[in-house]
């Protein structure tokens, strides 16, 4: 039997990153900043990452692109390719132009109605990340709108 690597928020020192044993968030986040530079992005966006039963990442998809509200996000879109590709797990990232990443209540919300979306649809909703400038969240940390 293979060990299915857990997703973690922790920001993990050098040393620990190099145990394959755990994914931890700053991974996904440093991905997004160099990757994607949505840390530069002039809107919001909205990207949802598809996980596989190892945490392997399977595909990034964008949902939205402009204002990132509770009254825009539909939870059903967030979830349509991930439930489509078979994905056993979600991390949701979206960008504040800002530069700050400090989550709104709105992203609070909108967490806690994907979380509990997650649960019902059986895909694991392991983290919402804020990317800015340099500097990124995680909701999963904090705490907010997860359990
Ligand atoms: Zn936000």
């Amino acid at each position: 039997m293979e060990e299915i690597p857990p997703y973690s928020w922790q920001r993990l020192s050098a040393a620990e990153h190099n145990q394959p044993a755990i994914i931890p968030c700053c991974c996904f986040c440093n991905a997004y900043f160099v990757q994607y530079d949505m840390g530069a992005l002039e809107q919001e966006h909205l990207r949802v990452v598809l996980l596989d039963r190892r945490n392997r990442v399977l595909e990034v998809v964008e949902i939205y692109r402009g204002s990132v509200s509770s009254s825009q996000v539909r939870v059903g879109e967030v979830f349509k390719e991930a439930v489509r590709k078979n994905a056993s797990g979600i991390i949701v990232v979206h960008n504040h132009p800002s530069g700050d990443p400090t989550p709104s209540p709105d992203d609070v919300a909108v967490t806690r109605a994907i979380v509990q979306a997650g649960k019902l649809l059986d895909v694991d909703v392991l983290d919402h990340l804020v990317i800015g400038q340099g500097r990124w969240v995680s909701l999963k940390e904090r705490g907010l709108g997860f359990g």
